[in-house]
C-alpha cells in the first residue's frame, strides 16, 4: 500500500527458531502492534545465533526501512550474540556501562553474586540507550544511527511485550507521526477461494487507489481483506462492491463471526435457548459454541452432546431447539457430506452440505457449514415471511 506510513522490518534471533523449536510468536506479536499504530512492517527474518549472519541481517534490514525491531540474543551466554551483530554492523565499538553494570549487580544481589558472564548485559555501543527490562536481567537498547533506527529487545516473550509496551512504545510514538492501518474484512462461507475471486473480477487486483486488497481460506469461510493507510472511509466503496457480487454467500463484516450470526438468526425465528447434537466431528461445534462470546441479541447456547454412530442420545430437553450435525466418512477429493437438522418449535429442517479438507480443519469445517446453514435457512425463512 502507500508509502507514506514509516516502513519497519523485524529480525528474529535464534538458532532454536531456525530448528522449529521455537515458533516466531514474538513476530506475530510485533506486526499486529505495528499495523494497529501505523508502522509499515515490510518483512521479517529469523536468524542464527551467529554474529556474521546477525551483522548482516541488521545491515541489510537498516538500508531501505526507518526502523529495525530484533528480538532474542541478549542472554548472557557465548551464543546471545545480538549486541555483537549489531555493533558490527553500525561498526562501533562495545563497552562496558558503568551504571548498567552496577545495576546487574545490585539485582543479583550483590558483586559477589553474580555470574562474570553477565555483564556482557551492561555492554553498550555509542549510540545506544539501555532499555529498562524490570522483569528480566537483559536490557534493550534504543540505537539511533544516521536517521534510522534499531531496538534490540529480550527473547522471552513476556520481558519482550513489557518492554515494547513501556519503553518501545512511547518513543516510536514521540518519533514517527503515523495513521494506523485501516483494515475492513467480508466474510463467506460455503465457496471455495478460487470461485470467490473469480465472482470479484478486478476487484482484488484494482481495489482502488492507496488500496490492498487479500484473499484468505479460513476454516470458517474465505475472508476477502482490503487495507489502506489512508482515511478508512476509503474502503466504503470496494467493501460495498464486493458485498453486492458476493450476495448470500456473505456472512458477515470484520468482527462478525459465523456463531454470533447464526445464534442472532434463530433469535430472529423465535428460538431462545439452542443445545447441539454432533456425531463424526469430536465435539468442533460444541468447542465453536462453547468459545463464542454470547449477546442478549443471541439464542442462548446451554451446551452440546457428542453422539457416536451406533446409539445416538436424545438430546438434552432444556432448550427450545436442537440443533444436529453428522459428519460423513470423507468421500474423494478430501470431501466430505455434512447432515445438518434443526428441530424447534415450528421450525424443522434438514439439509446436506459439502465441504473441504481433512484433519482438524475438516471437523471444524464442518461445524462452521453447519453453522452457516442455520444462517441461510433462517434468512430463507423471513424472506419467505415476507413474500
Ligand atoms: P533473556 O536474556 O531474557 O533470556 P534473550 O534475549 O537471551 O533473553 P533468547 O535466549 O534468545 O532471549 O530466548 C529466550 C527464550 O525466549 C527462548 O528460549 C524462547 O523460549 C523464547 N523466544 C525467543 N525468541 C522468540 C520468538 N521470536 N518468539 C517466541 N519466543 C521466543
Amino acid at each position: 500500500v502507500g508509502r507514506s506510513a514509516p516502513g519497519a522490518f523485524l529480525l528474529s534471533i535464534g538458532s532454536e527458531l531456525l530448528l522449529g523449536e521455537t515458533i516466531d510468536t514474538n513476530a506475530a506479536f510485533l506486526a499486529r502492534e505495528l499495523a494497529s499504530l501505523g508502522l509499515d512492517l515490510r518483512g521479517v527474518s529469523q536468524l542464527p545465533d551467529e554474529r556474521r549472519a546477525i551483522a548482516e541481517g541488521f545491515a541489510a534490514a537498516l538500508t531501505g526501512h526507518d526502523v529495525v525491531l530484533a528480538t532474542g540474543g541478549l542472554g548472557p551466554t557465548h551464543d546471545d550474540l545480538t549486541r555483537e551483530g549489531l555493533a558490527e554492523a553500525l561498526g562501533e565499538e562495545l563497552h562496558e556501562d558503568a551504571a548498567l553494570a552496577e545495576s546487574l549487580r545490585t539485582r543479583f544481589g550483590g558483586a559477589g553474586r553474580m555470574p562474570v558472564s553477565n555483564l556482557r548485559q551492561a555492554m553498550l555501543i555509542p549510540s545506544a540507550q539501555p532499555l529498562d527490562n524490570p522483569i528480566g536481567s537483559a536490557p534493550g537498547w534504543w540505537v539511533e544511527r544516521d536517521g534510522r533506527t534499531a531496538v534490540l529487545m529480550p527473547g522471552v516473550p513476556a520481558e519482550m511485550q513489557r518492554m515494547w509496551a513501556e519503553q518501545v512504545l512511547p518513543r516510536v510514538r514521540r518519533t514517527w507521526q503515523m495513521r494506523p492501518l485501516a483494515m475492513r474484512t467480508v466474510k463467506t462461507f460455503g465457496v471455495g477461494e478460487s470461485a470467490v475471486a473469480e465472482r470479484l473480477g478486478d476487484l482484488l487486483e484494482s481495489p482502488g487507489d492507496g488500496i490492498d486488497a487479500g484473499i484468505y481460506a479460513r476454516d470458517d469461510g474465505v475472508h476477502l481483506r482490503f487495507i489502506t493507510w489512508e482515511d478508512e472511509a476509503r474502503l466504503d466503496g470496494p467493501m460495498g462492491r464486493a458485498i453486492a457480487l458476493l450476495g448470500d454467500d456473505v456472512f458477515g463484516t470484520d468482527d462478525r463471526t459465523l456463531p454470533g450470526v447464526a445464534l442472532a438468526a434463530l433469535r430472529g425465528a423465535g428460538v431462545r435457548s439452542l443445545v447441539s447434537l454432533e456425531s463424526g466431528t469430536d465435539g468442533a461445534l460444541l468447542a465453536i459454541l462453547a468459545g463464542h462470546e454470547a449477546s442478549t441479541a443471541e439464542a442462548a447456547y446451554r451446551g452440546g452432546v457428542l453422539a457416536t454412530d451406533d446409539g445416538v442420545p436424545a438430546a438434552p430437553p432444556f432448550a427450545d431447539a436442537v440443533l444436529a450435525l453428522r459428519l460423513h466418512a470423507p468421500a474423494a477429493l478430501g470431501r466430505s457430506r455434512v447432515t445438518v437438522s434443526l428441530a424447534a418449535p415450528g421450525i424443522g429442517w434438514d439439509v446436506v452440505v459439502r465441504i473441504h479438507g481433512s484433519g482438524q480443519q475438516r471437523l471444524r469445517r464442518a461445524a462452521f457449514a453447519a453453522l452457516d446453514v442455520v444462517r441461510r435457512e433462517c434468512g430463507r425463512t423471513q424472506k419467505e415471511g415476507r413474500a
